[in-house]
Formats: structure tokens, sequence, C-alpha cells
């Protein structure tokens, strides 16, 4: 890199050309980043201010329109939806906001005027404290920009009613990402015994409860999650069938297993294992140890689902650990489902490896 370009302010706007003179258009730069451009906007020299995003944001809101028909999904997500280094988690008239990058928080008044004047919010909080932040020379931060939070917040995912704590909670509150996952497992959960593992605030478990599971246990090592959850069953009147347990979930499915408990359905939706290139090898081998414990809880006849939200693990891969874990287990089964995030985090089709979330749905013989 070039002195003159190594003392550019992360996150300025720049002109890329290549050197032919041919232009690719605008974007930020950041001699820090590993990425040290992204593009905006085709055009060179293009005006990125309110009416960049709102243009942005009505191509976001006009998608999601047709998918959904309550406010309540992640309404921008990165460079799948034209805005590398943003994430907007909506929850009626609540948004939850990520700056990713330097480039995109240097944005962010007029992003913040466009989403006013196109969405009328009603409160807007910045969850600037993803560890990946530090990256592009960041702080850490969480900064409420306008109006009041509650304390629990309620969404509506396939007529189920949640609770997130934006705030205080993971990410921005919520996990849009496996909606659609949810709602097969919750087919596949009628008359039965459930185990949802790293519940977080009962995504899997309340989904299943309320489509007629007979118990439901969520498992997860944040009491504060859990406390959601356990409201989230009131809300939708299961509270009869669900139980809570604060544990480590490799520690609860160990002790299942050795005490010979099995669930018709079971949910691993785990932290990410891969969370960088270098921890490939050790990461895959949680999720061998991870689809083992909970095969071997899985009743003959039962479903079993296993995720990975690493990015640095491929699906092929994850996919083969999995079915080695259920092997190791002396188990044989057959994927029936294999899945990623839903339409609501669109993936650029020239970065086809920001699809980070990958689903594996198998029936246990
Ligand atoms: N399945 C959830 C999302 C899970 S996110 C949903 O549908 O929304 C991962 C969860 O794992 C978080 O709630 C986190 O608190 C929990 N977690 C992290 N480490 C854990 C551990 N060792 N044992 C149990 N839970 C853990």
């Amino acid at each position: 890199m070039a002195p003159a370009v190594k003392s550019l302010e992360p996150g300025t706007l720049v002109n890329v050309v290549a050197d032919d003179g041919r232009s690719f258009g605008t974007g930020y730069f950041n001699p820090a980043s590993l990425i040290a451009v992204r593009l905006l906007d085709p055009k060179p020299d293009a005006e990125i201010g309110e009416d960049f995003f709102v243009e942005r944001l009505t191509r976001a809101l006009a998608r999601r329109a047709v998918l959904f028909d309550k406010p309540f999904y992640r309404l921008v997500h990165a460079e799948g939806d034209g805005l590398p280094g943003l994430t907007i988690d909506r929850f009626g008239d609540t948004y939850s906001l990520q700056f990713g990058t330097a480039g995109m928080e240097k944005l962010e008044v007029p992003l913040l005027s466009a989403l006013k004047a196109l969405l009328s919010p009603e409160c807007i909080v910045l969850r600037n404290d993803a560890p990946s932040r530090a990256q592009e020379g960041l702080k850490s931060e969480v900064r409420l920009v306008l109006g009041d939070i509650p304390g629990r917040l309620p969404l509506e995912e396939n007529g189920t009613v949640y609770f997130a704590d934006i705030r205080g909670g993971q990410k921005t509150g919520w996990y849009y990402d496996q909606r659609d996952n949810r709602a097969f497992v919750a087919s596949l959960a009628k008359g039965s015994s459930m185990l949802d593992a790293y519940s977080y605030a009962g995504g899997f478990g309340m989904a299943a409860a309320r489509s007629g599971a007979r118990e439901v246990i969520a498992a997860d090592s944040s009491q504060p999650a859990l406390a959601l959850a356990e409201e989230a069953a009131a809300a939708n009147r299961v509270s009869g069938v669900c139980k809570f347990v604060k544990a480590d979930a490799m520690e609860e499915l160990e002790r299942l297993g050795a005490a010979n408990e099995t669930f018709d359905v079971v949910v691993a939706d785990p932290p990410p294992f891969v969370r960088a290139k270098k921890d490939l090898e050790p990461g895959a081998k949680a999720y061998r140890k991870l689809a083992r414990l909970s095969a071997s809880v899985t009743a003959s006849g039962g479903f079993m689902l296993i995720a990975s939200c690493s990015h640095n693990i491929s699906m092929e891969r994850f996919a083969l650990e999995c079915g080695i874990g259920i092997q190791r287990a002396g188990r044989t089964g057959a994927i029936i489902r294999q899945a990623g995030a839903g339409p609501d985090h669109p993936v650029h089709p020239a970065l086809p490896e920001t699809a980070y979330l990958k689903a594996i749905v198998y029936a246990i013989d």
C-alpha cells in the first residue's frame, strides 16, 4: 500500500479505479482492515448522504414487505442489502443497529436521518459491541439514540411470541436468522418431547411447544436468556410443558445421555465454535462432539438439528463432522433438511462466503 493511501483515515470515502482507469465505483476505505475497501455504489464520486440511504432502505423494506406480514425481521443485512458494515434488526417501531466497520460508522448521521424520515421509529439502539469491531479500530459501546427501551421487547415469528432484550441481550437482541429452521422443527414436534440446547430466549423450544410438543427442555448457560424464554412460554400459554435449565449444554447432554434419557426432537444451536480460521480444527472437533452427544439423546425415529453460525467452517466440513459424530454415537440416520439463514439475510451473489449459518436436520434411526 502506498504511504499516502496508508495514511487515509479509516472510513474515508474513495473512488476505486483499476490500473487501466476503469471505475469500480465509490466505497469506503480502511487501511487497518483486511478488506481494504467495501463498495457502496457502482458510480464514481457517488454522494453517500441521506438520499443514498433512503434509496437503499426503501429497497430493503420492499423485499421484506413481500416476505413478512409483521414488522419483525432483519431489515438490513450488510452487503446483501447494499450496505456493507451495517446490520439493522427491526422489532416493530424499534430498531437495533450494528455498525461493523469504520466506514459505515462514519455515515451514522445520514443513515439515521434516512431511517427516521422513512420509518418514523420510536426507538433506535446502536449495538456497537460486536468483538469484530476491534479489527476496524472501533470501540465497543451500546448507545440509545432515540426513545426509551422497555426492558423486554415483544416480537412475533411464525405466530409465536418471544421477548428480546435489545440493550443487554446477545448481538442485536434476537436471532432472526433461524426463523425458517424454527418453523421446520416446530412442524416435527407435535406430541413430542423436545430438547432445545443453547436455547437463548427460546427460539426453537417455544415454537415447538406452541405447535404441540408435550415436553420442552430449554438449556442455556445464560440466566437472563432463560428468563426471556420463560416469559415467552407464559405469553404463548405453554409454561406447563416447558422446563428451563441453566447449564453448560455439552455437560447437560452428557448427563442426559448417561441417564439414558432420550427426546423425540433435539436441537443444538451453539455459539460459533470456529471464531477464526485458525480455530478450524478444534472447532470442527467440537461440532463432532456436539453431534455425537446430541445423537445419543435423540430417540429412535426422532429428529435432530445441529447448527453452526461460524462462517469459517464450510457446509461440507460441518456436515462431515456431524456425520462422524452421529456414527460415533453408534447411530445412523439421514439428512432431511440442509438450510441457511432466512430470506431477511440476503447474500450478495459475489460473496457466497458471507452465508454463515448452516443448519442440518437429521432423521435418526
Ligand atoms: N437457539 C437460539 C440461539 C442460540 S445462540 C435461538 O434460536 O435464538 C447461542 C446460545 O448459547 C446463547 O444463548 C448463549 O448464552 C449460549 N451458550 C454459550 N455457551 C454455552 C454453553 N457452554 N452452554 C450452554 N449455552 C451456552
